[in-house]
């Protein structure tokens, strides 16, 4: 599945009032990015019997991912950005500052 495709069918399961445009999956996006670091936070604090990465650490870590995609998905579309394009001109950024030797640093225009 494309990210194109991912946006266009994750976004019939968009259903929050339009007068909330953008702030309820802003809100939704810091809420799971959140869910992800407490699989990691629980993971590192040791709860469990191993330290190991398990199927079923992954399992979780991979859902609540899932859920990130969904939010950025529906933030994508409330702005009119096209999530696939957003990849592809991450992935440019990403290897041109390869190419320069500038991907360390910060600034977004680098
Ligand atoms: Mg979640």
């Amino acid at each position: 599945m494309t990210f194109q495709e991912y946006q266009k069918l994750s976004r019939k399961s968009a259903i929050y009032p339009e007068k909330y445009n953008i702030i309820y999956p802003a809100i939704g996006l810091g809420d799971e990015a959140g869910e992800v670091l407490g699989k990691i936070k629980k993971w590192l604090r040791g709860d469990d019997e191993t330290e190991e990465l398990t199927k079923e650490r992954k399992d979780a870590i991979e859902k609540e991912i899932g859920d990130v995609l969904w939010y950025l998905a529906q933030i994508s579309t409330d702005v009119g950005i096209n999530l696939e394009e957003a990849a592809e001109s991450n992935i440019e950024k990403l290897y041109k500052r390869l190419e320069e030797g500038k991907i360390k640093g910060d600034g977004d225009n680098r």
